[in-house]
């Protein structure tokens, strides 16, 4: 008997091996490109959720697939949730600038004592049209300085609660069990376990 079909509105490598591992027997998990999506999806919300909800309702929209989505941003108090929903483009308006963004945010940081931040994942999931939401988030702080080189993105400047290192110094292993991804798409599975497999 073949799986049900369920598109993650993605072509990020990392994250569909996460989501084929987690869902194996269960599901046949489809990339965009799978499905012949290459265009751009809008992604023009003001929320994490709003972005996630947006590329899903695509998806189900013009290719009738149950589809899920899933949108990233880091929280950090003492700018007031900024970059937040900007967070890829924080730097840059224009593309994603992994180096900038660092030197930004450390920059809007300098003399700040308050470096409490968190990662948040917002999750989109429709299914036959109805729409859910899930979350995952990780508590953690801001460093002083870049530190480490595994990871991506804001991983050098991270350091999750409870640890003394930064994300890119405690490598995938570590992180894949406590990440705000993680979490959102643990919360995800267990719900797609619970109700359809
Ligand atoms: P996305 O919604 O997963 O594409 O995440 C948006 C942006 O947040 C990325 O481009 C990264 O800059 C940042 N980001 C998301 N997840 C992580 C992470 O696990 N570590 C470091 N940066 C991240």
């Amino acid at each position: 008997m073949s799986l049900p079909k369920l598109v993650f509105a993605t072509n990020n490598a990392h994250k569909l091996s996460e989501i084929r591992a987690i869902l194996a027997g269960q599901y046949q998990v489809l990339s965009l490109h799978e499905i012949d999506c290459f265009g751009d999806i809008p992604e023009t919300a003001d929320t994490l959720e709003g972005n996630a909800l947006l590329k899903a309702q695509f998806v189900f929209t013009n290719y009738g697939y149950d589809c899920f989505a899933d949108d990233t941003g880091l929280e950090v108090e003492a700018l007031g949730g900024r970059p937040g929903v900007h967070t890829a483009r924080y730097a840059n308006p224009d593309h994603n600038d992994s180096e900038a963004n660092t030197a930004l945010l450390l920059k809007e940081l300098e003399g700040h004592t308050d470096r409490n931040a968190r990662f948040r994942t917002a999750i989109a999931y429709i299914h036959n049209g109805r729409e859910l939401l899930f979350e995952g988030i990780v508590n953690g702080s801001i460093a002083t300085e870049k530190r480490g080189d595994k990871g991506f993105g804001y991983d050098p400047v991270f350091i999750p609660e409870g640890y003394s290192q930064t994300f890119a110094e405690l490598g995938t292993d570590v992180k894949n069990t406590i990440s705000h991804r993680a979490r959102a798409v643990l919360a995800l599975c267990e719900y797609l376990k619970l109700h359809h497999a």
